[in-house]
């Protein structure tokens, strides 16, 4: 019988760590995950990860962000599930459309390989097609890297992630046992009496060993650390040390998740499990480098409008991240005003009024941009620090086209096809593309910088090297028009422009692309972190104005 996995060299070395879900979702799975591996990483190791949707669309790109939150855009221009947003974030990684496994790619996959004659005859079936193809998926994710963590969405007992737990069960009799892990990841809620119950993790962990799987760690999801009865108790019931059992209570940056999971031993409790010997630094030296980024002291706080059309966190996930980095930069506490676009109320513009500096974010459809274009008119003539991200660098353009140029009606096509002035529009080679489907500009790009510029001031480099994810630009007939009334396009690629700015403005910045998906702690967006350094800088010469 023909496998996938004939190339797969089993020297390679990698180790595993399969991290799974117990009692609900929404634990913050994903991010105890990734704290694991950034303990892993501050030891010296070099992390990788997979995150593994067990649902059937083959990638987010088509989800909708009220259900899912943002779509996360990699550089190979993956449009992923934004959990991968942070293994990046927590990892300092770049990673691939490889690294997140559905079961839309998966079954496409092997469905297509069936179609081909490649199973010569065979019938085509979960056990054995699907699972090794899932197989073969983690371990060419893997290869290459130290260590690989393996997070399955969703949770335990759900029908979805049942081929994927059989996978799982597969690979953990083809390795050593010293290469790969089971981490589960568990709620422990409190009685009404304050008594920390085990229950649901019980369960839980009875759900996975029925499908053949024993967890070899068990972190605890709780307000509080959890008591060490607490821990007996779950070690005892679910078969694991009790050094084994951890908890993962609610902190307020989850920045600071690997510092508190840290504190129980999490990272040399895995290490010692996987046989990983750190030549690297004492335990306690660990961790500074990071502990210095995510905790640092602020000295100051501003407050950003957010102008957007979801009213969830996480549908701009990466832009509230992006802001946490620039903070830790610039010593600064940011926080996000939210202004709803479609339902400008008194309560949103006064939120708007009150910001320090104003973001429009990405989005597509029409609801809500009239709205951004009000919001990028206000920015722009009361001098409040201003941050266009894609479609909100197009309404910038669109504004400055009504407003200042005088282009009564002009829009984006996409928002209004029979625009007098379509400012924004499909380029015209896109056109002919357009009939065969897929325009959709994704991924890293590299964008010149002009000398002389706030871009380049902001970039500090000729060029800067961003990810995309749109089908619209700027026209190029209304160029001229645009930067003779004074708008500059500092930043291009070929007939695509790609940033916009406005001298003699503060701040005034707009970009086509997405800097918000290359922002790491310790290694800030500099669109951002110029954001918040103007503002600080205006506060300071308000203060010694009136001072
Ligand atoms: N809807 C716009 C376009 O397709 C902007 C996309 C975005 O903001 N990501 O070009």
């Amino acid at each position: 019988m023909p496998t996938e996995l004939t190339d797969y060299d089993p020297s390679l070395g990698n180790k595993f760590i399969f991290v799974t879900g117990g009692v609900m979702s929404g634990l913050g799975k994903g991010i105890t995950a990734a704290s694991t591996g950034r303990l892993l990483a501050n030891a010296g190791f070099d992390v990788t990860a997979v995150k593994i949707d067990p649902y059937l669309n083959v990638d987010a790109g088509t989800m909708n962000p009220y259900q899912h939150g943002e779509v996360y855009v990699l550089k190979d221009g993956g449009e992923v599930d934004l959990d991968l947003g942070n293994y990046e974030r927590f990892l300092d990684i770049d990673m691939t459309f490889d690294h997140n496994v559905t079961t839309g790619k998966t079954y496409r996959h092997v469905i297509e390989k069936e179609r081909a004659g490649d199973y010569l005859g065979d019938t085509v079936q979960i056990i054995p097609h699907i699972t090794d193809d899932i197989k073969r998926r983690i371990r060419e994710a893997a290869a290459g890297h130290d260590v690989c963590i393996v997070e399955v969405g969703g949770t335990v007992g759900d029908i979805e992630g049942m081929p994927y737990l059989e996978a799982l069960r597969q690979f953990s009799h083809e390795e050593d046992s010293e290469d790969l892990i089971f981490a589960h990841v568990t709620l422990v809620p409190y009685s009404k009496n304050g008594e920390q119950k085990t229950k649901p993790t019980q369960h839980s962990v009875k759900e996975l060993r029925s499908i053949g799987l024993q967890p070899d760690i068990l972190v605890g999801r709780c307000d509080e650390e959890l008591d060490p009865e607490t821990k007996e108790k779950i070690a005892l019931f679910c078969d694991v040390p009790v050094d084994a059992v951890f908890s993962n209570p609610d902190v307020e940056d989850i920045y600071h998740v690997p510092l508190m999971v840290e504190e129980e031993g999490l990272g040399d409790y895995v290490m010692n499990r996987l046989d990983l010997a750190s030549d690297s630094l004492p335990t306690a030296e660990r961790n500074n480098e990071w502990r210095k980024i995510v905790t640092r002291e602020t000295t100051g706080e501003i407050d950003i409008a957010l102008v957007g059309k979801y009213a969830l966190e996480d549908a701009y996930l990466s832009i509230h991240e992006s802001l946490k980095h620039a903070g830790f930069e610039t010593r600064t506490d940011v926080n996000v005003l939210w202004v709803d676009a479609d339902e400008m109320d008194d309560a949103h513009a006064d939120r708007l009024e009150r910001a320090d500096g104003i973001i429009v974010p990405g989005g597509f459809g029409a609801r809500g941009t009239e709205g951004k274009i009000e919001a990028v008119r206000y920015a722009r003539e009361n001098e409040v620090p201003f941050l266009g991200l894609c479609l909100g660098f197009q309404m910038a353009v669109v504004e400055f086209a009504r407003n200042v140029c005088g282009f009564a009606g002009a829009n984006s096509t996409e928002m209004g096809e029979d625009t007098p002035h379509p400012v924004i529009d499909i380029l015209p080679e896109q056109y002919e593309i357009d009939d065969m489907g897929g325009t959709m500009r994704l991924g890293a790009h590299e964008t010149g910088i002009d000398a002389g510029t706030l871009a380049h001031d902001v970039y500090g480099a000729d060029s800067c090297t961003e990810r995309h994810r749109h089908r619209y630009e700027v026209n190029p007939e209304y160029i001229d028009a645009l930067e003779s009334e004074g708008l500059v396009f500092s930043g291009r690629a070929g007939n695509r422009m790609e940033i916009l700015e406005l001298p003699g403005h503060p701040f005034f910045f707009g970009t086509q692309f997405h800097p918000e998906f290359r922002s790491r702690p310790g290694r800030a967006s500099p669109p951002f972190v110029e954001l918040v350094e103007t503002i600080l800088e205006n506060a300071e010469i308000e203060e010694e104005v009136t001072a």
